[in-house]
């Protein structure tokens, strides 16, 4: 077996999914000289499946308040946005729009009308009132107030694949049940990672500063390679609905008192239908549910929250997919980023999407300067495997009905 020399990357960073690949691209533009290794493909776990919405913090004031959630996220919608327009790094060209707004919809609840925007004067983005001819189509028989809200909403998977095209020579694939081995001196201080290519056997060695996880779910199982607790990690658990066919493109939440009883973005198919991604509270309460329990639930909600919609020739589907965040004591989600630093590995989890570009400056202004110098990349062997980008969830084999 051949070793490879080291590679000299500074960062060694161990997921190529939103978080992984935006403090890549961040840590460059800051003269670090970083390599990022990924187990699956690109995007694969929560990325590709979710739905793309970049909040700006209505949701979490939903409960009449001004959460710390809300406080982090409210520049996020604008921030993005500059990126999509490549007026900011990473510009993000390629990455598609799917729309530059979503709609907000009350029921006729009292529930609902009460505490809904209860703190939105602190928001940066305000929901603005819609008249009855401005309405969208899906909800035009709605019954309550409906609104729009300047919160743009993505596709996460075009996002992947232009983040991932910044920095191709940066990026290899790994085997971590057979080729990955961490040296440590002590719990979280690693010396050495050895990888060993699964076409060739050859091993390639690296001695990085720093190792950051940013592999979702796979934070667990990396951070007991390294001596570290994994149950510093939780999943929560969706169970999310799609329904393709004759559809109108739609992004909207239709809120009752401080839940979002669903969420609704869509996309166009392969065949060129339209997709509807549908979660939300919905999907919450799916996680028990058989497919055909939840699809028959969703359609009972949809008919609640929207009216009359015109169903008839419409597939539907359904998925499954954990959320992968820092634990905290009562379960729920965090409020903001999560870090932990132990020795010398980062753990992260951006806990939204739109988060994803605080924790990578958060990670980049943690880090020891990078030296001025030109960044070198790391002399990877050329044979050595690269990871696609996954599909979404509908795309690979869903049991459509
Ligand atoms: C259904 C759903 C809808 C959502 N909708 C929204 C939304 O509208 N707006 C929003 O802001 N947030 C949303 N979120 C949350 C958001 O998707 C996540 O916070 C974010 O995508 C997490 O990105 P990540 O890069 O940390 O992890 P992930 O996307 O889970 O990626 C982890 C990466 O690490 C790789 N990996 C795993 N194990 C290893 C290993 N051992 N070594 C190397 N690589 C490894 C995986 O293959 C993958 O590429 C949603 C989440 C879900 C599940």
């Amino acid at each position: 077996m051949q070793t490879q020399a080291a590679a000299s990357p500074n960062v060694v960073i161990f997921g190529g999914s939103a978080a992984g690949l935006w403090l890549l691209d961040e840590l460059i533009r800051a003269g670090h000289n970083p390599l990022l290794l990924e187990a699956h493909e690109l995007g694969a776990g929560q990325t590709v499946a979710s739905q793309g919405i970049i909040h700006g913090g209505l949701k979490y004031t939903l409960k009449g308040l001004f959460t710390r959630s809300a406080q982090a996220i409210k520049q996020m919608p604008s921030l993005w946005r500059q990126c999509l327009d490549s007026q900011r790094q990473p510009a993000l060209a390629a990455t598609k729009l799917r729309s530059p707004f979503v709609y907000l919809w009350h029921t006729e609840s009292i529930g609902s009308r009460f505490g809904m925007f209860g703190a939105k004067s602190l928001l940066t983005i305000k929901p603005i009132a819609l008249t009855p001819d401005q309405r969208p189509t899906p909800l035009t028989n709605c019954k309550g107030a409906v609104y729009r809200l300047d919160e743009p909403v993505i596709d996460p998977t075009t996002l992947i694949a232009d983040l991932a095209a910044r920095h191709h020579d940066r990026i290899i694939k790994i085997d971590c049940e057979h080729g990955l081995t961490f040296h440590t001196d002590s719990p979280g201080v690693v010396r050495a990672i050895k990888l060993k290519n699964p076409d060739t056997n050859q091993v390639l060695e690296l001695q990085p500063i720093t190792v950051i996880f940013t592999a979702g779910q796979g934070n667990a199982q990396l951070r007991q390679m390294v001596g570290l607790s994994p149950q510093a990690m939780q999943r929560r658990p969706l169970h999310m609905t799609v329904a393709r066919g004759n559809l109108p493109p739609f992004q909207g939440h239709c809120v009752d008192g401080s839940k979002t009883r669903v969420t609704i973005t869509s996309t166009t198919d392969p065949h060129g239908q339209t997709l509807w991604q549908i979660g939300g509270q919905v999907a919450e309460d799916g996680v028990h549910m058989t497919p055909q329990e939840l699809i028959a639930h969703v359609k009972l909600e949809l008919a609640a929250t929207m009216g009359s919609l015109d169903l008839d020739h419409v597939q539907w589907a359904t998925y499954r997919v954990d959320r992968a965040e820092a634990a905290t004591d009562s379960g729920v989600r965090p409020d903001d980023i999560q870090t932990m630093t132990q020795g010398n590995v980062i753990t992260a989890w951006p806990t939204k999407l739109a988060l994803v570009p605080v924790l990578a400056q958060h990670i980049a202004q943690q880090l020891k300067p990078a030296k001025q110098n030109a960044p070198i990349t790391p002399t990877i062997p050329d044979h050595w495997p690269r990871p696609a980008v996954a599909r979404p969830p509908w795309e690979t084999d869903p049991q459509w009905s």
